[in-house]
């Protein structure tokens, strides 16, 4: 047993030496076969703690990816260790150094999402040793491919009437006013939740006003299929001022367009066609920059926290079953270590059951914890859209909801609800691209062309029920399920909103450990980027470092306060104002958009470890422009490069891998072009450039 045992193992650490080797040549002058021993030494050498199971002896490594669309980010790339991105915060190497050699934490969660990296910052600013691992970059899956909306939930409030006011109400009573008031009471609190992230994070957050358009006064058939929501139109201002007065009128309040005043806010719609529109406030952001920020906030709170990890198998307790700690694998190394956990907490959105089923003894029924349901979303130019209000359709041709918001200097349309099972790559169907853009022309004066989609993604919901219910005990709800397995003690956490994520964080963290040693504290933290005032600082960054105004936005309203360490790493000019915009240009990373090489940089010190992390989460390129990402493949590839200390053969693989990733986002119907390789010697002198950059920040 035991020589059958070493075999395997020796087998294994020949293919992690072989593998280790063949990806990282260049970066073993650096790093002379760190990766290759360090793995042995965590392979071979008996566990931390004396805890060794036979989950854990029986452990086989398994480089195949377990979710359709993984395998394709993980380039094996031995990154060199890079600053930590403020000097506080520990850099990626540092935590994965922690996570290896901590004996055991209070709570180890598992998924780096706005759940995930909530629940990491809701324990460790409570003072719990904690650990969050995250297989890809944080918000690779759900979290970054939402409608962007930190909202309070208009839709549900008008589901919970509905069913309020419907046959059940007279048969089953008691059950139907339960229901209506659980429903309502989830609205309630995302408003709280809503107004907490406007007011607390109002660096990653701002209202925006989204217009209802009226084109007829009574709707037939009805929408939410109750005949009362067929006079919606004429009583639309007062629901909305029941909405708002749920908030405790902390949003701008909303109100009426008349037909007269819409050319002047709303230009793109037809306004002949209108009665009048309605007009009320939710709040937008950049999701995958709020989950970054949130992660951000948790190690410095001490979380340790890294992307890239993946967990890979659950170790149990041999007599009591159990669950004591996990398997994990960095992606970027495959070195392979355990972690050891009081509790852990699965926060795995559409992926929860793929890790329910790593849990799971072989003799147990597993019952699915998750359906999916994926949305598509199509980007569009930002000229079919005010700069500052948006449009919901709520009466689609299949009474779906239709949201048309600006983001980002471009026009976002979407979503729709299709049950999928839930996969990694954005990939969405040509169907439902073509049900959008058809959609979205309902109230305008032109239509929306199909050749004008510049970008499209999908993004799979997570609608949870609790398998360890009572027989019968759940049902698919957009609402969060917490659940409990009662041999392995393990915890999942899934379902809600983007717009929750604090409070689930505090459900979770409360069932986990308890309120009594310590009880929440994250309604007071501010996030990543906020701890100080940003009011004028994009003024400061024009005139210190010749941007355009358009650029200092965008850093201010990406990074907060951190902007200023982003623009550390390019080169402070004196020059004129003509030089000053030929400078902005050089530092572009692709033209038409506000984004600079600098933020590269600073996104390896961010944990960034891919091309794609940049293109799609970073900046959101890839989200915006599927064919600008791809013609920026080499360009961020070869920052990264000399910043990482990539190998020619790893930048290779990682600009290959970019590609597939990014090629499996929807894009124009335009005869795909070249991708435009750029000038290695331009690429050669801006990396002197921000080399240079870098050597005068460490001096200074
Ligand atoms: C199309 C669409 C639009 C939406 N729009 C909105 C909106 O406008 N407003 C709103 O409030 N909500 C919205 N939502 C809902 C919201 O986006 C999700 O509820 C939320 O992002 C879920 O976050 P999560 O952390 O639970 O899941 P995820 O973001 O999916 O995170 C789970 C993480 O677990 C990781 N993982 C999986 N397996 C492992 C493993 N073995 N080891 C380590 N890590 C692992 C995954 O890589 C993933 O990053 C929308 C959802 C969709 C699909």
């Amino acid at each position: 047993m035991l020589r059958a045992l070493s075999c395997r193992q020796s087998t294994f650490a020949r293919r992690i030496s072989s593998s280790s080797s063949r990806h990282s040549e260049k970066n073993h002058r650096r790093q002379p076969f760190v990766a290759v021993l360090v793995c042995r030494r965590n392979f071979f050498s008996s566990p931390k703690k004396n805890t060794k199971s036979n989950n854990e002896q029986n452990f086989r490594p398994n480089f195949v990816a377990r979710d359709r669309g993984l395998g394709c980010t993980s380039v094996v790339s031995n990154p060199q260790e890079v600053p930590s991105p403020d000097g506080i915060v520990v850099s990626r190497t540092e935590q994965l150094r922690k996570l290896q050699e901590a004996d055991e934490y209070d709570v180890l969660v598992i998924g780096g999402g706005a759940t995930g990296a909530g629940a990491a910052l809701d324990a460790a600013s409570r003072g719990y040793s904690v650990a969050c691992l995250e297989r890809g970059d944080f918000a690779s899956e759900t979290s970054s491919r939402s409608t962007k909306l930190i909202w309070a939930g208009i839709k549900y409030m008008g589901t919970a009437v509905a069913a309020l006011l419907s046959r059940e109400l007279l048969t089953a009573p008691v059950s139907t006013v339960n229901e209506f008031w659980g429903e309502m009471k989830m609205v309630y609190n995302c408003h709280r939740e809503r107004r907490f992230m406007v007011e607390k994070q109002n660096h990653l957050c701002h209202w925006i006003p989204i217009v209802i358009p009226f084109d007829r006064w009574h709707i037939s058939p009805p929408p939410f299929g109750h005949p009362l929501y067929g006079l919606f139109p004429m009583v639309a201002p007062l629901v909305l001022k029941f909405y708002d007065a749920l908030s405790w009128f902390s949003c701008p309040p909303s109100f009426v367009l008349t037909r007269r005043k819409i050319p002047s806010i709303f230009p793109q719609l037809d306004a002949a066609k209108l009665k009048y529109c309605a007009v009320f406030y939710e709040a937008q952001h950049n999701d995958a920059r709020t989950n970054l920020a949130i992660a951000m906030t948790a190690a410095k709170e001490g979380a340790n926290i890294c992307n890239y990890v993946e967990m890979r198998d659950v170790i149990k307790d041999e007599k009591t079953g159990k669950a004591i700690g996990v398997m994990a694998v960095d992606r970027m190394t495959n070195q392979i270590f355990t972690i050891h956990a009081k509790k852990i907490v699965f926060c795995g959105g559409p992926f929860t059951d793929s890790m329910r089923k790593l849990e799971a003894s072989p003799n147990e029924t597993f019952k699915p914890a998750v359906g999916s349901a994926h949305g598509t979303h199509i980007v569009l130019p930002g000229y079919y859209c005010p700069s500052n209000f948006g449009l919901l359709d709520f009466n689609t041709s299949d009474k779906r909801f239709l949201f048309y918001l600006p983001w980002q200097g471009h026009t976002l349309v979407g979503t729709t609800d299709t049950k999928t099972e839930a996969e990694t790559l954005p990939r969405p169907p040509e169907e439902e691209i073509e049900w959008i853009v058809k959609e979205s022309s309902k109230y305008l004066k032109f239509d929306v062309r199909r050749r004008d989609v510049l970008s499209s993604w999908r993004g799979w919901r997570p609608l949870a029920v609790d398998p360890h219910a009572d027989e019968g005990g759940g049902s698919v709800s957009r609402d969060h399920v917490i659940s409990e397995h009662p041999t392995t003690g393990v915890i999942f956490i899934a379902g809600g909103k983007w717009t929750t994520w604090r409070e689930m964080a505090q459900a979770v963290i409360d069932h986990a450990v308890g309120t009594e040693k310590a009880s929440c504290r994250t309604l007071d933290i501010t996030l990543w980027g906020g701890e100080g005032d940003i009011d004028n600082l994009s003024i400061e960054l024009i005139q210190d470092y010749d941007l355009s105004e358009v650029t200092a936005k965008h850093l201010v309203k990406t990074y907060g306060i951190h902007a200023l360490d982003v623009c550390k790493l390019i080169l402070p000019t004196t020059s004129s104002c003509e030089n000053a915009t030929n400078t902005t240009n050089k530092q572009l990373l692709a033209e038409d958009h506000p984004y600079i090489k600098a933020e590269v940089v600073y996104a390896c010190r961010e944990y960034a470890c891919t091309i794609e992390d940049i293109l799609s989460r970073r900046t959101r390129l890839a989200f915006l422009n599927k064919e600008a990402a791809l013609k920026c493949i080499h360009k961020v590839g070869s920052i990264m490069q000399r910043e990482l200390g990539w190998s020619s053969r790893v930048t290779e693989q990682q600009i290959k891998a970019a590609e597939v990733y990014i090629e499996s986002y929807g894009g124009g119907v335009r005869p795909q072009q070249p991708i435009i390789k750029i000038n290695q010697e331009e690429v050669e002198a801006d990396n002197n450039n921000i080399d240079d950059a870098i050597q005068q920040q460490q001096v200074a």
